[in-house]
Protein backbone atom coordinates (compact mmCIF):
# COMPACT_ATOMS: atom_id res chain seq x y z
CA UNK A 1 0.00 0.00 0.00
CA UNK A 2 3.09 2.22 0.94
CA UNK A 3 5.18 1.92 -2.21
CA UNK A 4 2.07 2.18 -4.61
CA UNK A 5 1.04 5.76 -2.70
CA UNK A 6 4.65 6.67 -3.96
CA UNK A 7 4.41 9.11 -7.24
CA UNK A 8 7.13 7.67 -9.55
CA UNK A 9 7.02 7.32 -13.24
CA UNK A 10 9.79 7.09 -15.23
CA UNK A 11 12.70 8.24 -14.97
CA UNK A 12 11.25 9.52 -11.50
CA UNK A 13 11.99 6.94 -9.47
CA UNK A 14 13.89 8.53 -6.85
CA UNK A 15 11.74 8.27 -3.75
CA UNK A 16 10.44 4.77 -4.08
CA UNK A 17 14.20 3.55 -4.37
CA UNK A 18 14.79 5.79 -1.40
CA UNK A 19 12.20 3.80 -0.01
CA UNK A 20 13.27 0.21 -0.82
CA UNK A 21 16.64 1.29 0.71
CA UNK A 22 15.39 2.34 4.14
CA UNK A 23 13.30 -0.49 4.74
CA UNK A 24 16.35 -2.90 3.79
CA UNK A 25 19.26 -0.84 5.13
CA UNK A 26 18.47 -1.07 8.85
CA UNK A 27 18.31 -5.41 8.50
CA UNK A 28 21.15 -5.70 6.36
CA UNK A 29 24.18 -7.36 7.75
CA UNK A 30 26.51 -5.48 5.71
CA UNK A 31 25.47 -2.59 4.31
CA UNK A 32 27.58 -2.95 0.90
CA UNK A 33 25.05 -6.07 -0.47
CA UNK A 34 22.69 -3.06 -1.23
CA UNK A 35 24.07 -1.17 -4.37
CA UNK A 36 23.28 0.77 -6.98
CA UNK A 37 23.83 1.45 -10.48
CA UNK A 38 24.10 4.42 -13.31
CA UNK A 39 21.45 3.07 -15.71
CA UNK A 40 19.64 6.52 -15.63
CA UNK A 41 22.45 8.04 -17.12
CA UNK A 42 22.79 6.08 -20.13
CA UNK A 43 18.53 7.02 -21.09
CA UNK A 44 17.60 9.70 -23.30
CA UNK A 45 16.29 11.81 -21.14
CA UNK A 46 19.05 11.20 -17.98
CA UNK A 47 16.44 9.92 -15.37
CA UNK A 48 17.09 10.36 -11.24
CA UNK A 49 18.15 7.74 -10.42
CA UNK A 50 19.36 3.76 -11.84
CA UNK A 51 18.82 -0.08 -10.60
CA UNK A 52 18.60 -0.91 -7.13
CA UNK A 53 20.63 -4.04 -6.37
CA UNK A 54 20.74 -6.36 -3.80
CA UNK A 55 22.86 -9.02 -3.99
CA UNK A 56 22.30 -11.59 -0.83
CA UNK A 57 25.72 -14.03 -0.59
CA UNK A 58 23.37 -16.71 0.48
CA UNK A 59 23.16 -19.34 3.74
CA UNK A 60 23.67 -22.67 1.04
CA UNK A 61 25.43 -23.61 -1.64
CA UNK A 62 23.17 -23.20 -5.00
CA UNK A 63 23.11 -21.90 -8.13
CA UNK A 64 22.49 -17.59 -7.89
CA UNK A 65 19.08 -17.19 -8.79
CA UNK A 66 17.85 -13.34 -9.52
CA UNK A 67 14.56 -11.92 -9.13
CA UNK A 68 13.30 -8.57 -10.91
CA UNK A 69 10.55 -6.32 -11.04
CA UNK A 70 9.99 -2.59 -11.86
CA UNK A 71 9.99 0.67 -9.55
CA UNK A 72 8.02 3.12 -12.50
CA UNK A 73 4.64 3.02 -13.19
CA UNK A 74 3.03 5.06 -15.86
CA UNK A 75 2.06 9.04 -15.17
CA UNK A 76 -1.39 8.21 -14.96
CA UNK A 77 -0.47 6.29 -11.85
CA UNK A 78 0.98 9.24 -9.88
CA UNK A 79 -1.17 10.83 -7.24
CA UNK A 80 -2.49 7.62 -6.58
CA UNK A 81 -4.44 6.70 -3.07
CA UNK A 82 -4.37 3.05 -2.49
CA UNK A 83 -7.61 1.64 -0.94
CA UNK A 84 -8.32 -1.66 0.32
CA UNK A 85 -11.84 -3.08 -0.91
CA UNK A 86 -12.54 -6.71 0.03
CA UNK A 87 -10.11 -9.20 -1.84
CA UNK A 88 -8.44 -5.67 -3.85
CA UNK A 89 -7.05 -2.39 -3.84
CA UNK A 90 -7.93 0.36 -5.69
CA UNK A 91 -6.84 3.74 -6.18
CA UNK A 92 -9.43 5.85 -3.88
CA UNK A 93 -9.00 8.68 -6.85
CA UNK A 94 -11.00 7.78 -9.81
CA UNK A 95 -8.59 9.77 -12.52
CA UNK A 96 -5.71 7.64 -11.57
CA UNK A 97 -4.26 4.11 -11.57
CA UNK A 98 -3.41 2.34 -8.85
CA UNK A 99 0.55 1.27 -10.01
CA UNK A 100 0.56 -2.27 -9.01
CA UNK A 101 2.22 -2.29 -12.04
CA UNK A 102 4.25 -2.87 -10.92
CA UNK A 103 4.46 -2.15 -7.15
CA UNK A 104 3.24 -4.98 -6.64
CA UNK A 105 6.35 -6.51 -7.79
CA UNK A 106 8.66 -4.28 -6.11
CA UNK A 107 6.42 -5.17 -3.15
CA UNK A 108 7.10 -9.05 -3.49
CA UNK A 109 10.66 -8.92 -4.17
CA UNK A 110 10.98 -6.25 -1.04
CA UNK A 111 8.54 -8.99 1.29
CA UNK A 112 11.14 -12.05 -0.33
CA UNK A 113 13.71 -10.54 0.45
CA UNK A 114 12.91 -9.76 3.89
CA UNK A 115 11.70 -12.71 5.06
CA UNK A 116 14.73 -14.60 3.87
CA UNK A 117 16.56 -12.27 6.04
CA UNK A 118 14.54 -12.76 9.02
CA UNK A 119 14.19 -16.71 8.77
CA UNK A 120 16.29 -19.62 9.67
CA UNK A 121 15.81 -21.68 6.12
CA UNK A 122 18.60 -21.70 4.38
CA UNK A 123 19.07 -20.20 1.20
CA UNK A 124 21.14 -20.14 -2.11
CA UNK A 125 23.11 -16.62 -3.32
CA UNK A 126 20.25 -14.55 -4.75
CA UNK A 127 20.55 -11.45 -6.39
CA UNK A 128 17.27 -8.88 -5.90
CA UNK A 129 17.07 -6.26 -8.93
CA UNK A 130 14.52 -3.71 -9.04
CA UNK A 131 14.97 -1.68 -12.06
CA UNK A 132 14.01 2.08 -13.21
CA UNK A 133 12.30 3.01 -16.84
CA UNK A 134 10.69 0.15 -17.81
CA UNK A 135 6.81 1.38 -19.16
CA UNK A 136 9.51 3.86 -21.14
CA UNK A 137 11.41 0.98 -23.07
CA UNK A 138 12.51 -1.58 -20.64
CA UNK A 139 15.27 0.76 -20.30
CA UNK A 140 16.91 0.25 -16.48
CA UNK A 141 16.96 -3.79 -17.48
CA UNK A 142 18.94 -2.80 -21.08
CA UNK A 143 21.91 -0.52 -18.91
CA UNK A 144 22.00 -2.63 -15.75
CA UNK A 145 25.38 -2.76 -15.28
CA UNK A 146 26.03 -6.75 -15.21
CA UNK A 147 28.63 -6.96 -13.19
CA UNK A 148 27.23 -6.41 -9.59
CA UNK A 149 24.19 -8.68 -10.22
CA UNK A 150 26.73 -11.60 -9.31
CA UNK A 151 26.15 -13.64 -12.75
CA UNK A 152 23.00 -15.38 -11.60
CA UNK A 153 21.71 -18.01 -13.88
CA UNK A 154 17.99 -17.81 -13.96
CA UNK A 155 15.97 -15.18 -13.58
CA UNK A 156 12.07 -14.24 -12.09
CA UNK A 157 10.36 -11.44 -13.18
CA UNK A 158 7.67 -10.39 -11.73
CA UNK A 159 5.49 -8.50 -13.47
CA UNK A 160 1.64 -9.28 -14.68
CA UNK A 161 -1.59 -10.52 -13.43
CA UNK A 162 -2.52 -13.68 -12.69
CA UNK A 163 -0.11 -15.46 -10.17
CA UNK A 164 -0.53 -18.93 -12.23
CA UNK A 165 0.77 -17.73 -15.33
CA UNK A 166 4.50 -17.97 -16.56
CA UNK A 167 5.53 -15.91 -19.65
CA UNK A 168 8.20 -17.30 -21.26
CA UNK A 169 8.48 -15.29 -23.84
CA UNK A 170 7.62 -11.65 -25.66
CA UNK A 171 7.58 -9.66 -28.97
CA UNK A 172 10.60 -7.44 -29.80
CA UNK A 173 9.65 -3.91 -30.23
CA UNK A 174 10.34 -1.27 -32.82
CA UNK A 175 9.80 2.55 -32.48
CA UNK A 176 9.85 4.79 -35.14
CA UNK A 177 9.28 8.73 -35.25
CA UNK A 178 8.54 10.17 -38.35
CA UNK A 179 9.04 13.68 -39.73
CA UNK A 180 7.39 15.13 -42.57
CA UNK A 181 8.30 18.17 -44.53
CA UNK A 182 6.04 19.78 -46.72
CA UNK A 183 6.21 23.74 -48.00
CA UNK A 184 3.78 26.00 -46.50
CA UNK A 185 2.04 28.52 -48.54
CA UNK A 186 -1.03 30.73 -47.70
CA UNK A 187 -4.14 28.11 -47.71
CA UNK A 188 -6.61 30.99 -49.05
CA UNK A 189 -4.21 32.72 -51.46
CA UNK A 190 -2.30 30.18 -53.07
CA UNK A 191 -2.86 26.65 -51.81
CA UNK A 192 -1.40 25.40 -54.68
CA UNK A 193 1.78 26.06 -53.77
CA UNK A 194 2.02 24.46 -50.71
CA UNK A 195 2.46 20.77 -49.98
CA UNK A 196 0.60 20.05 -46.98
CA UNK A 197 2.75 17.49 -44.84
CA UNK A 198 -0.61 16.40 -43.04
CA UNK A 199 -2.01 15.17 -46.37
CA UNK A 200 1.52 13.35 -47.02
CA UNK A 201 0.39 11.85 -43.44
CA UNK A 202 -3.04 10.77 -44.00
CA UNK A 203 -2.95 9.43 -47.39
CA UNK A 204 0.16 7.20 -45.84
CA UNK A 205 -1.96 5.95 -42.73
CA UNK A 206 -4.76 5.52 -44.91
CA UNK A 207 -2.62 3.72 -47.37
CA UNK A 208 -1.31 1.64 -44.35
CA UNK A 209 -4.76 0.74 -42.86
CA UNK A 210 -6.10 -0.28 -46.47
CA UNK A 211 -3.61 -2.69 -47.07
CA UNK A 212 -3.69 -4.20 -43.93
CA UNK A 213 0.28 -3.02 -42.01
CA UNK A 214 -1.99 -0.86 -39.36
CA UNK A 215 -3.36 -2.06 -35.94
CA UNK A 216 -3.23 -5.90 -36.06
CA UNK A 217 -1.34 -7.40 -39.05
CA UNK A 218 -1.98 -10.93 -40.45
CA UNK A 219 -0.44 -12.08 -43.56
CA UNK A 220 -0.45 -15.73 -44.48
CA UNK A 221 0.78 -17.06 -41.06
CA UNK A 222 3.04 -14.21 -40.21
CA UNK A 223 1.42 -12.05 -37.33
CA UNK A 224 2.81 -8.49 -36.09
CA UNK A 225 1.13 -5.34 -34.76
CA UNK A 226 1.53 -1.86 -35.80
CA UNK A 227 0.21 1.28 -34.54
CA UNK A 228 0.59 5.22 -35.46
CA UNK A 229 0.22 6.71 -31.80
CA UNK A 230 1.19 9.77 -31.98
CA UNK A 231 0.50 12.72 -34.37
CA UNK A 232 1.43 15.94 -34.39
CA UNK A 233 1.57 19.03 -36.66
CA UNK A 234 0.02 22.41 -38.51
CA UNK A 235 -0.53 25.30 -37.25
CA UNK A 236 -3.29 27.30 -38.32
CA UNK A 237 -6.15 26.75 -41.13
CA UNK A 238 -5.01 29.52 -43.04
CA UNK A 239 -1.62 27.90 -43.56
CA UNK A 240 -1.04 24.83 -45.75
CA UNK A 241 0.85 22.52 -42.88
CA UNK A 242 5.01 22.57 -43.13
CA UNK A 243 5.49 20.14 -40.97
CA UNK A 244 4.19 16.73 -39.08
CA UNK A 245 5.82 14.81 -36.41
CA UNK A 246 4.36 11.36 -36.07
CA UNK A 247 5.21 8.67 -33.69
CA UNK A 248 4.65 4.84 -34.43
CA UNK A 249 5.74 1.44 -33.35
CA UNK A 250 6.00 -2.35 -34.75
CA UNK A 251 5.99 -5.60 -32.70
CA UNK A 252 6.03 -9.09 -33.61
CA UNK A 253 7.67 -12.24 -32.35
CA UNK A 254 8.94 -12.98 -35.48
CA UNK A 255 11.81 -10.41 -35.86
CA UNK A 256 12.37 -10.56 -39.76
CA UNK A 257 8.45 -10.12 -39.69
CA UNK A 258 8.61 -7.19 -37.62
CA UNK A 259 11.53 -5.84 -39.86
CA UNK A 260 8.78 -5.98 -43.22
CA UNK A 261 6.51 -3.92 -41.53
CA UNK A 262 8.57 -1.48 -40.60
CA UNK A 263 9.70 -1.53 -44.45
CA UNK A 264 5.62 -0.94 -45.63
CA UNK A 265 5.13 1.92 -43.08
CA UNK A 266 8.36 3.66 -44.71
CA UNK A 267 7.16 3.12 -47.42
CA UNK A 268 3.79 4.06 -47.10
CA UNK A 269 4.88 7.49 -46.18
CA UNK A 270 7.58 7.70 -49.08
CA UNK A 271 4.80 6.97 -51.60
CA UNK A 272 2.31 9.12 -50.33
CA UNK A 273 5.45 12.16 -50.09
CA UNK A 274 5.74 11.76 -53.52
CA UNK A 275 1.83 11.91 -54.76
CA UNK A 276 1.49 15.35 -53.06
CA UNK A 277 3.34 17.98 -55.00
CA UNK A 278 2.90 21.68 -55.93
CA UNK A 279 2.40 23.31 -58.69
CA UNK A 280 6.13 23.84 -59.46
CA UNK A 281 6.23 19.80 -58.92
CA UNK A 282 7.62 19.89 -55.56
CA UNK A 283 6.65 17.26 -53.54
CA UNK A 284 7.66 16.88 -49.64
CA UNK A 285 10.24 15.20 -47.56
CA UNK A 286 10.31 12.22 -45.57
CA UNK A 287 12.47 11.73 -42.29
CA UNK A 288 12.53 7.99 -40.51
CA UNK A 289 14.20 7.30 -37.72
CA UNK A 290 13.52 4.38 -35.81
CA UNK A 291 15.29 2.14 -33.34
CA UNK A 292 14.91 -1.04 -31.56
CA UNK A 293 13.55 -0.98 -28.02
CA UNK A 294 14.04 -4.55 -27.18
CA UNK A 295 14.12 -8.21 -29.47
CA UNK A 296 11.87 -10.78 -28.95
CA UNK A 297 12.80 -13.91 -27.23
CA UNK A 298 11.39 -16.97 -26.32
CA UNK A 299 12.35 -19.71 -23.67
CA UNK A 300 11.38 -23.26 -24.39
CA UNK A 301 8.98 -25.00 -21.36
CA UNK A 302 11.47 -27.08 -20.63
CA UNK A 303 14.33 -24.65 -19.40
CA UNK A 304 14.89 -24.51 -16.14
CA UNK A 305 13.52 -21.01 -15.15
CA UNK A 306 10.34 -22.25 -16.73
CA UNK A 307 10.82 -25.86 -14.92
CA UNK A 308 11.39 -23.70 -11.79
CA UNK A 309 8.36 -21.82 -12.06
CA UNK A 310 5.99 -24.36 -12.92
CA UNK A 311 6.59 -26.22 -9.62
CA UNK A 312 6.51 -23.07 -7.55
CA UNK A 313 2.95 -22.19 -9.15
CA UNK A 314 1.69 -26.10 -8.84
CA UNK A 315 3.01 -25.93 -4.73
CA UNK A 316 1.53 -22.95 -4.65
CA UNK A 317 -1.63 -25.11 -5.23
CA UNK A 318 -2.39 -23.37 -8.96
CA UNK A 319 -2.26 -24.59 -12.13
CA UNK A 320 0.39 -23.66 -14.23
CA UNK A 321 -0.51 -21.38 -17.39
CA UNK A 322 2.36 -20.78 -19.86
CA UNK A 323 1.97 -17.81 -22.14
CA UNK A 324 4.20 -15.34 -24.42
CA UNK A 325 3.61 -11.36 -23.69
CA UNK A 326 2.43 -8.96 -26.48
CA UNK A 327 4.67 -6.12 -24.77
CA UNK A 328 7.71 -5.70 -23.61
CA UNK A 329 9.37 -7.40 -20.55
CA UNK A 330 12.54 -6.39 -18.67
CA UNK A 331 12.74 -10.40 -18.80
CA UNK A 332 13.78 -9.50 -22.98
CA UNK A 333 16.64 -7.51 -21.49
CA UNK A 334 17.86 -9.82 -18.72
CA UNK A 335 17.71 -12.78 -21.12
CA UNK A 336 19.44 -10.94 -24.11
CA UNK A 337 22.15 -10.59 -21.13
CA UNK A 338 22.28 -14.19 -20.59
CA UNK A 339 19.96 -14.87 -17.94
CA UNK A 340 17.13 -16.22 -19.24
CA UNK A 341 14.04 -15.28 -17.55
CA UNK A 342 10.54 -15.90 -16.89
CA UNK A 343 7.78 -13.47 -15.94
CA UNK A 344 5.37 -14.28 -13.06
CA UNK A 345 1.92 -12.35 -12.00
CA UNK A 346 1.74 -10.80 -8.92
CA UNK A 347 -1.84 -9.71 -9.02
CA UNK A 348 -1.70 -6.54 -11.46
CA UNK A 349 -5.43 -6.39 -13.09
CA UNK A 350 -6.29 -3.95 -15.65
CA UNK A 351 -2.75 -2.14 -15.85
CA UNK A 352 -2.65 1.23 -17.73
CA UNK A 353 -5.79 2.29 -17.34
CA UNK A 354 -8.10 4.07 -14.76
CA UNK A 355 -9.66 1.03 -13.41
CA UNK A 356 -6.21 -0.60 -12.31
CA UNK A 357 -6.45 -3.28 -9.23
CA UNK A 358 -4.69 -5.49 -7.38
CA UNK A 359 -5.80 -8.66 -6.51
CA UNK A 360 -4.61 -9.41 -2.78
CA UNK A 361 -5.08 -13.06 -2.76
CA UNK A 362 -3.52 -13.76 -6.29
CA UNK A 363 -0.55 -10.98 -4.98
CA UNK A 364 -0.34 -13.39 -1.75
CA UNK A 365 0.24 -16.28 -3.82
CA UNK A 366 3.07 -14.84 -5.79
CA UNK A 367 4.71 -14.09 -2.80
CA UNK A 368 4.53 -17.67 -1.85
CA UNK A 369 5.63 -18.35 -5.41
CA UNK A 370 8.69 -16.21 -5.16
CA UNK A 371 9.62 -17.93 -1.54
CA UNK A 372 9.53 -21.23 -2.89
CA UNK A 373 11.46 -19.97 -6.12
CA UNK A 374 13.93 -17.89 -3.53
CA UNK A 375 14.64 -20.92 -1.40
CA UNK A 376 13.85 -24.65 -3.42
CA UNK A 377 16.58 -26.89 -4.57
CA UNK A 378 18.77 -26.72 -7.76
CA UNK A 379 17.16 -28.94 -10.08
CA UNK A 380 19.36 -31.73 -11.68
CA UNK A 381 20.11 -30.42 -14.72
CA UNK A 382 21.35 -32.72 -17.47
ZN1 LIG B 1 4.92 -3.54 -15.70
Amino acid sequence: MELMGIPGPSGQEAAVRQYLQSVLEPVLPKRNWLSTDQAHRKTDPPGEVGNLILKLPGTRRGTRRLFSAHMDTVPLCVGCQPERRGKYVVSADSATGLGADDRAGTAVLLATALRLLSSDTPYPPITFLWTVQEEVGLKGARHVNFQKLGKPRWGFNFDGGDAAKITIGATGGYRMAITLKGIASHAGGAPEEGVSAIAIAAMAIADLQQNGWHGAVRKGRRIGTSNVGVVRGGQATNIVAEKVELEAEARSHDATFRKRIVKEIEQAFRRAAKQVTNTRGQSGKVEFEGRLDYESYHLRVNDTPAVLARSAVSSAGLDPEIAIANGGLDANWLTAHGVPTVTLGCGQMNIHTSAEKLDLPAFHQACEIAWSLATGEDPNEA
